[in-house]
């Protein structure tokens, strides 16, 4: 396919973003292209960041026919920038496709349209190994028709934004709150997949764990309210034991929590440090026993965005507790590190995540 390029769109030497906030230091362009039964993908192109022209009637804002991804650029120790894991992410947006009756975006036309948007806008990504930029892939169903049926026409769009350290700079722990009110997924339900509806319903939840004095919620399985499923947008990790042997352990699929990348990252490093991955369902009661018999050590969650954040304390109705002394613990500090080390190009790279 030919892209176009908007011929104003040519920026004179992008300043690289010092202090990037927290989703709004947007970059200066866009990757765009649209979808129709005749001629499938077309009219790929790279223009300014802009604005869209939606008629009201747009299916995507009435009926959520909306699927995103996140992924992240880095600075590389040669000067360079590379993005992490790109195949991953675009095989999980196929399966969101699948899932809300959408067309599949190729898996290569996803990777080059990343690398389009980049290649535009690297310029912003300064050398402090604290920043990143943050690409949001979003594809919507866009027929002006309110009849409840999959769209006919879709839209896919590429921008990004400067992200700074998403809780702050210093790695603290952050405190949860767990919801038996809200389910953020059901089984047979979107939660596996990365489909706006899913966000906009954890909203409460979230606002519920802020009044409670916690940055996130944490959601439990939705049938028994027994099992630890995810942390706001994020998979979790509970840490058996310390040093060498120590077990990592992560809820399994459930088929509504979402399969992170990170997730799947962490547990392939676990293993070559010397730890034991696991996956299975860990139920919010053997958290709370396991924290007092210091059996569970540390906890952290990961994600795109989070990387690895480490949990300290917990606020449930049953009761509040502590995990460890309250602080970011070795284990979690090492996963962390060997992650950001990856991402940077500092350490083996021998599956080729890096692109
Ligand atoms: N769970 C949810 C609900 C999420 O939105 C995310 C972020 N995409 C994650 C987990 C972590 O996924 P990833 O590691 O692929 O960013």
């Amino acid at each position: 396919m030919t892209i176009t390029f908007d011929q104003n769109s040519a920026s004179s030497a992008p300043q690289p973003v010092r202090s990037p906030g927290h989703g709004d230091a947007f970059t200066d362009h866009m990757f765009t292209m649209s979808w129709n039964e005749t001629d499938g993908w077309h009219k790929p192109g790279l223009s300014r960041l802009h604005d869209l022209t939606l008629h009201p009637g747009t299916i995507g804002l009435h009926y959520a026919q909306v699927i995103f991804e996140g992924l992240k650029a880095h600075r590389q120790a040669d000067g360079g920038v590379a993005v992490f894991r790109p195949w991953e992410h675009a095989r999980r947006f196929q399966r969101s496709a699948r899932r809300l009756a959408m067309p599949e975006l190729p898996e290569d036309v996803f990777v080059d349209s990343i690398e389009q948007l980049l290649r535009a806008d690297q310029g912003l990504l300064s050398d402090d190994p604290s920043h990143s930029i943050y690409l949001r892939p979003l594809m919507f169903g866009a027929d002006a028709n309110l009849m409840l049926r999959p769209s006919h026409t879709y839209e896919y769009l590429v921008m990004a934004f400067v992200a700074g350290g998403f809780f702050g700079k210093a790695l603290e722990t952050v405190s949860v709150w767990v919801s038996h009110e809200h389910s953020r997924a059901i089984p047979g339900g979107t939660g596996n997949v990365k489909c706006a509806g899913n966000y906009s319903g954890s909203f409460v939840a979230q606002l519920q764990a802020q009044e409670a004095g916690c940055q996130q919620v944490v959601w439990l399985d939705p049938v028994e309210r027994t099992w630890v499923e995810e942390m706001g947008g994020m998979n979790m990790f509970f840490v058996r034991g310390t040093g060498p042997g120590a077990e990592i352990v992560t809820p399994s699929l459930s088929g509504s929590l979402l399969p992170g990348v990170t997730r799947d990252t962490l547990l392939g490093l676990a293993e070559g440090m010397g730890y034991v991955p696991r996956e299975e369902k860990v139920s919010l009661e053997q958290w709370r026993r396991e924290c007092a018999e210091g059996r569970i050590t540390e906890v952290f969650a990961s994600g795109t965005a989070a990387v690895v954040t480490p949990v300290g304390h917990v606020k449930d109705r049953d009761g509040d507790w502590t995990i460890g002394d309250g602080t970011p613990g070795p284990v979690t500090l090492a996963m962390r590190d060997a992650l950001v080390d990856l991402h940077h190009g500092t350490a083996p790279d021998p599956k080729g995540w890096l692109h």
